[in-house]
């Protein structure tokens, strides 16, 4: 049978097992709140990456451009300096320096119409990949949104379970809450009253001795002879 002393200290143990349960679930918020931020942060993370990517394409094309303009002024230059020579093979030098110059030029306008159809493809992604970011952020958002509420209600129910718990402790026999609390800082798992089943400790599921067993059953106070656990036996 469970006598009254214990029936009480079980009451305790619901209240004190269920603070456990709500402490642990409120450490937990912190923890799941700062992974979605990190989840944010990478999504941002991605988009800042390809904006710096098509950045660093502009300043490619801008200096195939002025790449270009330099180009251009070298070949008046010489085409000016060409009109004053007399010789032939001076002549043809300047048309030899105006033709490499001209390739040059070709080459360079095929690198920026390259890199403008880079910039394109980019720009493309980046704004498919911008709308479902922002999407994913807002969604992100709402779950910390979730999870702020939730921690607010886990510390209210928290604060409801410890005023029951103080209640609780005021009916436990002071030899049975002493022996409860030196389990518990043991660091048992969980719970430290538990039952004798087929003569097992309910705990560790040892069997226990006879002794014990009697001891249980007449609703006495019975340790498990391996775990210490306070054991009782159900009606
Ligand atoms: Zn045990």
């Amino acid at each position: 049978m469970i006598s009254d002393t214990l029936k009480k200290a079980l009451h305790y143990q619901d209240w004190d097992t269920q603070v456990i349960h709500l402490s642990q679930q409120l450490d937990s918020v912190p923890g799941e709140i700062a992974r979605i931020r990190e989840s944010i942060a990478a999504e941002e993370a991605e988009i800042k990456r390809q904006q710096q990517e098509i950045a660093s394409c502009e300043l490619r094309r801008s200096q195939a451009e002025l790449e270009i303009e330099n180009l251009e002024t070298q070949i008046t230059r010489f085409k000016t300096q060409q009109i004053t020579v007399k010789k032939t093979e001076e002549y043809e030098a300047f048309n030899e320096q105006i033709r490499n110059a001209e390739a040059k030029v070709s080459e360079c306008e095929d690198t920026v119409l390259g890199i403008l159809d880079e910039i394109d493809s980019k720009s493309g992604k980046l704004d498919a990949d911008r709308k479902t970011c922002s999407e994913r952020v807002a969604y992100l958002n709402g779950v910390i949104g979730d999870w702020e509420k939730k921690a607010l209600s886990i510390a209210s129910e928290l604060k409801t379970a410890s005023a029951a718990l103080e209640t609780a402790k005021i009916d436990v026999d002071p030899a049975l809450m002493t022996s409860y609390t030196r389990l518990k800082s043991q660091g048992k798992r969980p719970p430290c009253i538990v039952p004798v089943r087929d003569q097992c400790c309910g705990g560790c599921h040892m069997r226990v001795s006879n002794d014990t067993l009697k001891k249980a059953r007449m609703g006495e106070l019975a340790t498990c002879d391996q775990c210490s656990r306070i054991l009782y036996v159900e009606d």
